[in-house]
């Protein structure tokens, strides 16, 4: 290759032919668990506006402070790549008033998001998440399905060594007079903050818990526990959910330190991690956003979601590395000479609308060479187009026959139904 020759972006990755097969089946066990559970698919457009994430991700964040792709189009406008899916599906939601619909209103897609984000094994800049969104019940059961959901689906996919941690947020009352408090024991002791987390110390104190830096981990060590301030509500809601997890004995471990990295989330949160998976552990994760639909504008709307990363899954269930088998082909048409191309052709069309798996050669082989190829293709039945008579063989059995043209499909279809 000649040095100049494009390559795709960094952080971007192509999706080969022998690797789409293990993400098809993703895809089909994904709907089968979660259209068995009522959950609708929806797709929202790659774009958005800019102040959808910008007020749905929340200003305080990650994703909004370093990690959107942004970009002005042709009328002045911001616009969006989409970072995530939780905003989109609220913002069509509210627009295509299924605030209307029976509540819950359940939905899932499949779909690619785009962040900013320093590129490396399982972290990509265009990467793929599944999700799924309940709106407009407040009931724990809907937080405990669809938790489970997602920890059948990660079982089901052949994920291994999943941990769930789980905690909750309260609503907004108990989290901002937990918010002070912490505020103030974060304020007593920020000496020994790492910067980034003091300058955060107004705007999301809940972040100090995910800080790597040492002496920051020593100080939230000791932090006072949203946990151990809920409001009695909250508190009842959380024992809710995980008698229900407990009754679907699902595994979890009560994580205090949890925190989403989505402004928007209240009571319920989660995450799943995946020990068979290196540095970039997490697989999915999510929670209760009581308050987003309401920020988008709409009315108020309890709402629960998760979204899990397609990568890590595929990594971690080993399927990233298997090579699709190729598929079959029942009927190779070749011919002996180029005039009979039309003929051969035509005879393609003709298995294909009979239902076979047909292909004829299309890189003007000699005829030794096409049978060569058919051969490499694994194909069932061979048909070798001549003046005036062909020769249909079985591979299987290297029998061969003459035959007329247009018998071809139907000793084919024959030979296929005799076989079962
Ligand atoms: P992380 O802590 O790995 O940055 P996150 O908290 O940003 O994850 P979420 O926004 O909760 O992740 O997204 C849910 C899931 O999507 C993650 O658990 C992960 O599996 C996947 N994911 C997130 N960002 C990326 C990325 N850049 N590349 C590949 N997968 C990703
Ligand atoms: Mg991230």
């Amino acid at each position: 290759m000649s040095p100049d020759t494009i390559k795709a972006p960094r952080g971007t990755y192509d999706v080969l032919p022998g690797q789409s097969v293990a993400r098809a089946a993703l895809e089909a066990r994904a709907r089968a668990i979660l259209e068995g559970a009522g959950y609708e698919r929806i797709e929202t457009p790659a774009f958005e506006h800019t102040d959808l994430f910008a007020r749905g991700v929340g200003a305080s964040t990650d994703i909004v402070q370093k990690e959107m792709y942004t970009l002005t189009d042709g009328s002045g406008r911001s616009l969006t790549l989409r970072p995530e899916g939780t905003a989109p599906v609220c913002r069509a939601y509210l627009e295509h008033g299924m605030h209307k619909r029976p509540a819950p209103v359940k939905l899932w897609y499949l779909s690619s998001f785009f962040r900013y984000e320093r590129a490396q094994a399982g972290r990509y800049r265009q990467f793929w998440q599944i999700g799924a969104e309940a709106l407009g019940s407040d009931d724990p059961a809907v937080d405990a399905e669809s938790i489970v959901l997602l920890c059948t689906l990660l079982a089901e996919l052949g994920v291994g060594d999943v941990r769930l941690r789980l905690a909750s947020l309260g609503d907004a009352d108990s989290r901002s007079e937990y918010r002070e408090r912490l505020q103030d024991y974060l304020q007593t002791h920020s000496d020994r903050l790492a910067p980034e987390v003091r300058d955060r110390i107004g705007a999301n104190p809940l972040r100090a818990f995910d800080s790597q830096h040492e002496a920051t981990r020593a100080v939230m060590a000791d932090a006072p526990r949203l946990l151990d301030c809920l409001s009695a509500p909250d508190a009842e809601h959380f024992a809710a959910v995980r008698e229900l997890l407990d009754a679907a004995e699902v595994r979890y471990e009560i994580d205090s330190t949890l925190v989403r990295g989505l402004d928007y989330y209240t009571r319920t949160v989660f995450e799943l991690t995946s020990d068979a998976l290196g540095a970039q552990s997490g697989v999915g994760g999510g929670g209760r956003y009581d308050r987003l639909v309401e920020v988008l504008g709409g009315p108020q709307t309890p709402a629960m979601g998760w979204a899990a990363g397609i990568e890590r899954i595929l990594i971690a269930s080993g399927a990233a590395d298997q090579q699709a088998p190729a598929a079959a082909v029942d009927l190779f048409v070749a011919f002996t000479e180029p005039h009979l191309r039309a003929r051969a052709f035509a005879l393609v069309q003709l298995a294909r609308s009979a239902g076979l798996a047909a292909q004829m050669e299309l890189a003007g082989r000699a005829l030794k060479r096409q049978l060569g190829h058919a051969d490499r293709l694994k194909a069932r039945y061979v048909a070798i187009l001549d003046d005036p008579q062909s020769v249909l063989k079985d591979m299987q059995s290297g029998r061969q026959e003459d035959v007329a043209s247009d018998a071809i499909v139907h000793a084919v279809l024959r030979g296929l139904r005799d076989m079962v």
